[in-house]
This record gives C-alpha cells, structure tokens and sequence, in this order.
C-alpha cells in the first residue's frame, strides 16, 4: 500500500458487556435525551423493545416495532410520523441491521440522537451508512448524523439468534473485513480493525453457530462485529460491488454476500498479497479463500446463488455491469472476470 491515506471516523462511545442493557437508561441521560422512542422489528424485536422501554422508565415515549429489511419508503415515513407523534429527543434502536437501518433514516431526517442495542453481526451500528429502498432500488449514502452516538452491546442479547442469522449476518461482517483489507481507500486503523475481527470470527464463529448459548464465543463475535463494522468507514470494493449489483435482482442481503465472499476473495487475493498474508495469519489457514469457503460451507445457509433465487441467465448483464464499474484494485475486473465469479458462485 502507497503511504498516502485519510482517515475519518467519527467518534463513538462504545458500552461492551454481559447484562449492559440495564445501563441504557444512564446512557440515554448521559446524552440527555428525556423521550427516546425505541426502533425494533416485529416479532421477537416488539419483545426486546418493550423490555428496553421498560428500562428507560420515565425517559421512554413508547415502542415502535415495524423495522422491515432495507427501509422501505412507507417504513421510513410511518417511523418519521411516530417520532413526531410521540415527541421524541432520541432514539434507541434494538435489533440487528433492519431496527438500526429505521432509525438511521429518522435520525438523517430530523438530526435526532441514536443509542444502538444491536443483537446481530452486522455491524451497521459502527457506521455512518444509511440505506433506504423503493420497491427493488435500493439508495444508500453516508451521513455523520446517521452514525449511533452510543453503542451498548450486550451478548446475552444473541443467545437467541438462530444460527442462520448467526452465520449469515457475521458472513456480511466478515466481507466487510476482507475487502478493507485490499479497498482502496484502506488505512493503517481500518486494515488493523479488519485483521483483528477475522481473528476474532475464525476462532469464535464457528462455535457461535453451532452452540448459540456458548457465551463466550458470542461475546467474542459480537467484539469481531464491531471492528468489522468499524472497518466499513473505508471504501468498497469488487465485493460489495458485486453485492449491490446482485442486490438489484432482489436477492437477500447477507446471504448473498457469505455466497459470493469466497469466490470474490480468491480472485482478489491472488493480487493482493499483503492482505492475504494478513488473512492467512488471522484464520490460521496458509489458503485464506479455501478458509473462507470452508466457513460458509459448515453453516446452515444458502450455498449457491441460484438457492436464493438467481436466475443463471442473468450472469451476463450482472457481468456486464460490474465491469462497467471500472474497479482496478487491487486487480482489474473485465466481463468474463466478472461472469467467471458469478457462474462458479451460481
Ligand atoms: P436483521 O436486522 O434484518 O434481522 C434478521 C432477523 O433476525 C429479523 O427477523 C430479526 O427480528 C431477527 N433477530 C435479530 N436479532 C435477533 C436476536 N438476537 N434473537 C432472535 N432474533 C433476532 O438482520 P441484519 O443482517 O443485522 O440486518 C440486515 C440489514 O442491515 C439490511 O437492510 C442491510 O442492508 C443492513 N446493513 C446495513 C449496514 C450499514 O452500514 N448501513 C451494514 C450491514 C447491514
């Protein structure tokens, strides 16, 4: 890498422990928020969101439980409706990616503050990206205001994740960790963030999924989903590219990044040595790709691209895309690059 970078991550205070969500009612007041309506999803996320209401007590202006993947537009303004309706100075969202993705466009909206109690890997409670969707289109962009101010992780509050969601939302953590290992805009903090989650998940993951009680495996990952979260204030590449290409289609998120990772990350690292040098010390595997694809295979997750719901016949138009892209690090990407990925990931 040419020493030459620029790093700019917001500050975050950062609340790490078994038991911590009984902390959020001081966390709240430490930022002096007297209304916080908590975000969640449906379902078992209405649940943590009622205890989380109930803890904050007096500081609490009620429960809005209807977070849907990708924030679609109606689920952006029915949640810009409530905060109005419920007067509130803050946000607490409670949940994975989809609880936090709603407040982060309520709090792109109205500049309100958000306390992030995240109970999946995906790590977006560490960044200052938000995403929101209109039918298949889905818009993202990045905003300081977006980013929690506070972050309590708890891992008790994983125990109950399914191990599909386990495997699935730590394999979106994880592509974010291997592609900031060869992005171009990668920096020193960012390529050590990186290094050290994949540690983190190689040695913890695998327990996590197969033993979702196992606490210290889950408080190990839910660490790794920080830094990896940590590592996404650098740029993208081929990787999150393809992802968002693919995401067009309508394919599911995480999913679709733990199925096209190994693939992506055995054509790129063999031009990039330095970050396999890395990846191959943190995984404890002299072949980080074959590392990776052994990962995804020992997990109860959609395998191949056409298992969640990829129509084959459109490799060439996804190829073509990403090509037009015209993605040079750490290697070029021409068409039949870019088909050849995608029909050994179909
Ligand atoms: P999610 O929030 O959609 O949750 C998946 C499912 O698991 C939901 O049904 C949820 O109710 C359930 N669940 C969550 N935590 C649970 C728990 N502890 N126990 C039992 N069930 C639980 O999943 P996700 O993968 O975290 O989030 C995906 C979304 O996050 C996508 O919209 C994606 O685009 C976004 N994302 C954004 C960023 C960013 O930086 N902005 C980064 C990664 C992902």
């Amino acid at each position: 890498m040419s020493l030459a970078f620029i790093h700019d991550a917001p500050s975050q205070r950062v609340v790490f422990g078994a038991g911590s969500i009984a902390r959020i009612g001081d966390e709240a007041a430490r930022l002096g928020i007297a209304r916080a309506l908590v975000i969640a999803t449906p379902g078992s996320g209405a649940k943590l969101g009622a205890r989380v209401a109930e803890l904050l007590g007096t500081r609490s202006a009620g429960v809005h439980a209807e977070a849907v993947i990708h924030v679609p537009r109606a689920v952006a303004e029915a949640g810009l409706a409530a905060v109005k309706s419920a007067h509130a100075d803050g946000l607490v969202a409670a949940g994975g990616g989809s609880a936090i993705g709603l407040a982060k466009i309520i709090a792109r909206d109205t500049g309100l503050p958000i306390i992030a109690l995240p109970t999946t890997y995906s790590g977006s409670e560490a960044t200052p990206i938000w995403g929101t969707s209109e039918g298949e289109r889905k818009t993202t962009g990045r905003d300081a205001k977006v980013l929690p101010r506070t972050i309590v992780y708890d891992p008790e509050l994983t125990y109950a994740l399914p191990a599909a969601v386990t495997a699935a939302s730590a394999m979106n953590a994880i592509a974010h960790c291997v592609e900031g290992l060869w992005a171009p805009d990668r920096t020193p903090v960012t390529m050590a963030y990186a290094t050290e989650a994949m540690r983190r998940f190689g040695a913890h993951l695998p327990r996590a999924v197969a033993d979702g009680s196992d606490a210290e495996a889950r408080g190990e990952c839910l660490v790794a989903a920080w830094l990896a979260g940590s590592v996404l204030t650098g740029g993208t590449g081929l990787h999150h590219k393809l992802a968002h290409v693919l995401g067009g289609y309508g394919l599911p998120h995480a999913e679709t990044h733990a199925i096209i990772l190994p693939h992506v990350a055995r054509f790129n690292l063999a031009a990039a040595p330095d970050a396999r040098a890395r990846l191959a010390d943190a995984l404890g595997a002299a072949d980080p790709a074959e590392a990776l694809f052994g990962m995804v295979k020992g997990f109860p997750i959609p395998q191949r691209l056409r298992d969640v719901g990829f129509d084959a016949r459109k490799i060439d138009d996804a190829a073509g895309q990403v090509a037009a892209l015209g993605i040079t690090e750490p290697r070029p990407v021409s068409v039949d690059d870019a088909r050849e990925i995608l029909r050994l990931a179909v």
